[in-house]
């Protein structure tokens, strides 16, 4: 949908404005947007360290951010809940109730579109936020900020 939450998101990082994420990456299907002040500064801090460590421009892309409790069912119904031994978290940190404080990520470098290892997103996704698992099937890495949440 055109113009719905594009809006470029703007945090300090090094005394300087950065901004390289719109709200629009962090919506579900309904265009519910939502991310957390600290959410968004692990962010710029995981691209501009994967930058460095590459030594060109990498971009980080959000694939899953803030969810309902009905797209969180809907989830559950592909992958099992995980006190049943799926992947959902009944109480997932993903859910609008945390404030915005989880996503989902990928990376890959700009010019060549090449992709980064989950394992080196996880390794500079921990530098900077509070929880990260790095071992789902499909290579994203997942990051909270679960000591954020109010
Ligand atoms: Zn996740």
């Amino acid at each position: 949908m055109t113009g719905r939450n594009d809006i470029l998101l703007i945090t300090m990082l090094d005394g300087v404005p950065v901004s390289h994420f719109k709200l629009s990456e962090f919506e579900n299907a309904e265009g519910l947007a939502m991310v957390h002040a600290e959410t968004l500064r692990s962010l710029e801090e995981v691209r501009r360290d994967l930058g460095a460590f590459y030594g060109e421009t990498v971009q980080v892309i959000i694939t899953d951010a803030v969810r309902t409790r009905a797209d969180l069912e809907r989830l559950a119904a592909c992958y099992g809940w995980t006190d049943e031994g799926g992947r959902v978290a009944r109480q997932s940190r993903h859910l609008a109730g945390f404030g915005g404080i989880a996503v989902d990520l990928k990376a890959r470098m700009a010019r060549t579109g090449k992709a980064v290892p989950q394992k080196t997103l996880g390794m500079v996704c921990r530098r900077y936020f509070d929880w990260v698992k790095d071992d789902y099937a499909d290579g994203h890495v997942h990051a909270d900020n679960r000591n954020a949440a109010r």
